[in-house]
């Protein structure tokens, strides 16, 4: 199982980093064991600025390489919400470098999940989705400003990729990422339902 990441899918998150809107999506990778287990995350001691990124996270379905755009929704039928926990003082010295960003993106726990839930039951089109921090609204955006859309992203990734049932798409933070620190809470919501909780150690 392998997790594909989309960086820079939405205009104001690109522009809060100082980064180019993108012309094509940037993918990068995070390894399953990113994914954090459990609801507490400790923040590595290797880092002094680690933010949270919410994000829209697409399952794969079925197993695909080079899929043509117009099929490319058969092959995701779940849809859930993600943290890309990423080290952003390790990633902009990284960047600063034009070296790899995996220190900073794709360590043990930098990767939260939430249960799965059938896409059908949404408007592909405008997926609402927002992040609490200590009861505080951070990040509230939905699918529709996403410069790159699902099927897009599914058909782009297998150019490059072979995609696997149960391979995880993380689609893009929109604006309000931001900094935690030992002792916040984190609420994702997917539309009005909380579907996971992290607490920061
Ligand atoms: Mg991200």
């Amino acid at each position: 199982m392998k997790i594909l990441c989309i960086g820079r899918n939405y205009v104001e998150h690109a522009e809060e980093l100082n980064n180019e809107v993108p012309k094509e999506p940037i993918i990068f990778m995070k390894p399953s064991t990113a994914i954090l287990e459990g609801a507490q995350l400790s923040i590595p001691a290797f880092t002094t600025d680690l933010h949270y990124e919410l994000e829209l996270v697409l399952k794969i379905s079925k197993t695909g390489s080079r899929i043509p755009l117009e099929e490319a929704s058969d092959y995701f039928s779940e849809i859930g919400l993600g943290i890309d926990f990423t080290a952003r003082d390790i990633q902009s010295r990284c960047k600063e470098k034009g070296l790899p960003w995996e220190k900073a993106k794709a360590f043990d726990g930098s990767a939260t999940l939430s249960g799965f839930k059938p896409i059908r039951n949404y408007d592909k089109e405008s997926i609402p989705f927002s992040l609490k921090k200590n009861g505080a609204t951070v990040q509230d955006s939905h699918s529709g400003l996403m410069i790159f859309k699902f099927d897009y992203l599914v058909h782009y990734c297998s150019q490059y990729f072979k995609l696997e049932a149960g391979d995880l798409l993380f689609t893009g933070t929109p604006k309000g990422v931001g900094r935690v620190q030992s002792g916040d809470l984190l609420e994702a919501y997917l539309g009005e339902e909380l579907l996971d909780k992290v607490h920061i150690n």
